[in-house]
């Protein structure tokens, strides 16, 4: 018996790093599992090396996208009950030297894209009225200001606060909705970052973390599946740090 045997579960930047993880944990737990993603080679490569997988191409960004996979989903598996909210792009920098490009194309993703699939996978699941799950991954930086992370910290601060609203418009239908607030993961994402690249800033790095390492795709991967799962039956609109002791 896994934890979320039979359930369907669409998973947002799922091609790689921790959505990729969140994807094969999901599957081994007895959910059929959609990984969405931008990256479509890398995406059908993930899903095709995990059991009862599956891609999908999906913009976060896009209406048109949320509204064709999410249908795809119900038609193909007659539900959706875990949404995933994971994709996201980091962008490093002062907010007096930053873009308004750059600006709008993060709130494009990192934000927009968790309010678009709330909308459309709510909708799915209220109209199935089996009740169900979502997921938003925000970040330490959504719960604190991080120097130079400006307009990124600015949309997981939005994700941790639209989390809150959608869970209790949401609760009455069964469905839950948390937001997960990773330390520093080793991902793709920062994979430039000094504590990547220089043993020694590593070293420093661990030192003031309190678990003593950095942080790896499972640790977040099971914190996202006790959230999707129903031994979290009685949490929603909460903010759950995954960060080795660091923030608190
Ligand atoms: P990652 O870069 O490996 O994965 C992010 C995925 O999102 C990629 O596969 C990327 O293609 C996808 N993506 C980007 N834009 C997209 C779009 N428009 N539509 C669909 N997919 C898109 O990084 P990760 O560390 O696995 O990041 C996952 C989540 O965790 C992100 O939301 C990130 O902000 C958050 N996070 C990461 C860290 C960290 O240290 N790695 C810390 C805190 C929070």
């Amino acid at each position: 018996m896994g934890e979320l045997d039979g359930k369907v579960a669409l998973i947002t930047g799922g091609a790689r790093g921790q959505g990729a993880a969140e994807g094969a944990l999901f599957a081994r737990e007895g959910a059929t599992v959609v990984l969405a993603d931008v990256l479509d080679e890398a995406g059908e490569a993930t899903a095709g090396a995990i059991e009862r997988a599956e891609y999908a191409h999906l913009d976060v960004t896009s209406e048109a996208d949320w509204d064709r996979v999410v249908a795809d989903i119900v038609a193909r598996h007659g539900r959706l009950d875990i949404l995933v909210n994971n994709a996201g792009i980091l962008l490093n920098g002062k907010l007096v030297n930053q873009s308004l490009e750059g600006w709008n194309r993060i709130v494009a993703i990192n934000q927009t894209g968790v309010f678009l699939g709330i909308r459309a996978a709510g909708r799915a699941m209220i109209e199935a009225g089996n009740g169900g799950s979502i997921v938003n991954i925000s970040s330490v930086a959504g719960l604190e200001g991080i120097f130079g992370t400006g307009a990124y910290s600015a949309t997981k601060w939005a994700v941790r606060g639209m989390t809150k609203v959608a869970a209790k418009e949401l609760g009455s239908h069964g469905i839950r909705v948390n937001s997960v607030h990773p330390g520093f993961i080793q991902t793709d994402m920062v994979a430039g970052a000094p504590a990547m690249t220089d043993p020694a800033k590593r070293a420093k790095a661990e030192r003031n973390i309190p678990v003593g390492r950095l942080g790896e795709v499972d640790d977040i991967a099971n914190m996202v599946l006790f959230l999707a799962g129903e031994g979290s039956s009685y949490c929603t609109g909460q903010e759950f740090v995954v960060d080795g002791g660091v923030h608190g």
